[in-house]
């Protein structure tokens, strides 16, 4: 019986074998040949539209008027129609080809496959409809201004210009006017973004089901191209977990003794108006906090100021950094047409962005733009963006974007962190008495962790609410209720005043919620770049902490640098992390390993000063 069984089932197996065509058999040339033509006449429509519609975007959000709101959603109409037939396309070679591609066809297959990637509907009135949704959101949270009577005359709050540098001025005096900035903020603009983000999850979960994925939440997870992204960032969450409690209860003692016991309670969460308009990084309270407070780093911004630096020669001090390491220049017309100030008549989105038009046309929209050291920050950011569309310009449509998206949002913050070290800063003429001693150093390592360690959680959890909000698993009535929870569980922070009201929408009030714009990318940017750093500082021979690290002029580090930037998204990112770091994988070791000495320090304060850690 059991011979006969096996006998059975080994012909089974050798039937199924033989009927499994073999890989790498000759795939038919005609195939081929449709292939690459197809692939050719991709690309080269696909250039010429994208070129289009981002300028459409470019004019809008430069000039938010209703000529050009009109222009850009005419446009998403004819590309998702050009995208809707590329795709049919695409899919049938895919489905001819099958598993018979050569490996020479490897690069063809990836684009294919790229190609057909997609979250859009098929009915192009509901892509066109979903266009316009954002853009309505976009413009709700770029135009609101809040009235406010003082002494009989009306005056008119903007985000950027009046509530933003309210909320970073943290003293007992002004903390009436931090709450109310942080209350009138999301009073304003949450219920009106509401029903249209409602209305929006709904469109695009029908567009992403219609392309095989279970939600928008799932289409936006699987451009990660990995099985166990979810675990993959809980994981490395926790191992950031310690570092982040002992940053949180230093942050609670210090504003628990400047604030009082009615303000920060010494054992529990922290209230989110005193950490910033969204808690999201802490770095305005750097000079209320510094460990050694007679050390403290000069602030860089009276320094620029006093150089009467301007906007252009922000620009230029960081491009110098950039080609000192071999990177690209920037070309003549990125400077003839950015949108570096405000320009008369015209009412522009205010967070800055890096466009990538095409063909080297690489420009950088930053209206709001000031001479600061955060600005100085941004703008070594958005240079990495433009460096990487400079870097990848000459490849096929498809892999001119980053490896991953976190990828993107690192490449400009790791060099930010060669340049802000205080040696580099005085090197450059900004900082005149750094004596770079261990003191200044913790300093420096505290002034750091406010603005990348306190924003780890932050960086998490806006997605985390999104997806759940995608998933069905988040009803409209708990959208304030799931965002709460989250804050208080993984950024041990509360709301200041009660959010029971059902209009409210707190995570509709930042930015690229009502933007649309996928979040975990800053999560993950936030760990690579210290992958990044750790690995560009071994090239150029840097020995000691990489606290200390400045890859200035090393063209080694910068080579390999390039060669990482210009795969694009031509293989995926593990392959693209190795090229430069030798990993393939996502780790926390170099950021830890980089605030370990401020971590020591942080343990023997609260040893000393008897505080607790956690919040619950
Ligand atoms: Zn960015």
């Amino acid at each position: 019986m059991n011979f006969l069984l096996n006998m059975f089932l080994t012909f089974i197996l050798v039937m199924l074998l033989t009927s499994i065509p073999a890989t790498n058999s000759a795939l038919d040339a005609d195939v081929q040949q449709r292939c690459e033509d197809f692939l050719k006449k991709y690309n080269t429509e696909a250039d010429k539209l994208q070129r289009e519609d981002t300028l459409a975007s470019w004019n809008y959000e430069t000039n938010m008027n209703t000529e050009n709101k009109d222009k850009t959603i005419s446009m998403t109409g004819k590309t998702s129609k050009f995208a809707l037939e590329s795709r049919e396309t695409a899919k049938e070679l895919l489905q001819i080809i099958g598993n018979q591609a050569p490996s020479d066809m490897n690069s063809s297959m990836r684009q294919l496959k790229l190609i057909t990637r997609t979250s859009s509907s098929n009915n192009t009135e509901k892509t066109k409809e979903e266009a316009d949704l954002i853009s309505q959101m976009t413009a709700i949270y770029s135009k609101t201004s809040i009235l406010k009577t003082i002494d009989k005359t009306n005056y008119r709050f903007k985000l950027n210009a009046h509530l933003l540098p309210i909320m970073s001025e943290v003293s007992k005096e002004n903390l009436g006017n931090l709450k109310w900035a942080w209350k009138v903020w999301r009073k304003a603009v949450g219920p009106k973004i509401k029903p249209l983000y409602e209305k929006f999850v709904g469109l695009v979960n029908i567009g992403a089901k219609e392309n095989g994925f279970q939600d928008y939440g799932d289409y936006w997870r699987k451009e990660y191209e990995v099985e166990n992204l979810e675990k993959m960032i809980e994981d490395i969450l926790k191992e950031m977990h310690g570092l982040y409690k002992k940053l949180h209860a230093f942050t609670r003692y210090k504003l628990h003794k400047l604030l009082g016991g009615s303000v920060i309670d010494e054992n529990g969460l922290m209230p989110a108006h005193v950490l910033g308009m969204w808690a999201q990084n802490w770095g305005h309270l750097y000079n209320t906090m510094a460990p050694f407070p007679n050390k403290t780093i000069p602030d860089v911004t009276k320094v620029m100021q006093q150089k009467e630096w301007n906007n252009v020669k922000l620009l230029q001090v960081a491009e110098s950094f950039f080609t000192s390491i071999g990177l690209d220049e920037m070309p003549n017309s990125f400077y003839t047409k950015s949108m570096i100030s405000k320009e008369e008549g015209k009412k522009s989105v205010c967070h800055p962005s890096s466009w990538d038009l095409g063909q080297g046309d690489v420009r950088l929209k930053m209206p709001c733009m000031g001479v600061s050291s955060g600005d100085f920050i941004t703008v070594h950011h958005e240079m990495g963006h433009i460096e990487y569309y400079l870097a990848y310009k000459d490849q096929p449509v498809e892999f001119r974007t980053g490896a991953n998206p976190g990828f993107h949002e690192a490449v400009g913050d790791t060099i930010a962190l060669s340049v802000m070290i205080p040696e580099h800063l005085a090197n450059i003429g900004l900082l005149t008495d750094s004596v770079g001693d261990e003191e200044e150093q913790m300093n420096f390592l505290l002034k750091q962790a406010l603005q990348k360690v306190a924003f780890i959680p932050f960086s998490y959890i806006i997605d985390k609410w999104r997806w759940s909000v995608f998933a069905g698993k988040t009803h409209p009535d708990q959208y304030n209720e799931y965002w709460w929870k989250l804050r208080k569980e993984y950024q041990g922070v509360k709301p200041p005043i009660e959010r029971d009201d059902e209009d409210l929408f707190d995570a509709g009030t930042f930015f690229h919620v009502a933007h649309n714009t996928e979040y975990l990318r800053y999560f993950l940017s936030h760990i690579l770049q210290f992958q990044f750093h750790e690995a560009l500082c071994d090239l150029s021979g840097h020995q000691g902490p990489y606290h200390n690290c400045s890859i200035h002029n090393s063209t080694v580090a910068g080579d390999k640098l390039r060669d990482m930037l210009a795969l694009g998204k031509e293989r995926p990112w593990p392959e693209a992390l190795a090229v430069l770091t030798g990993s393939k994988s996502l780790s926390s070791k170099p950021i830890l390993d980089y605030f370990k000495p401020l971590e020591n320090w942080l343990d023997r304060h609260r040893l000393e000063n008897g505080y607790k850690l956690g919040w619950n």
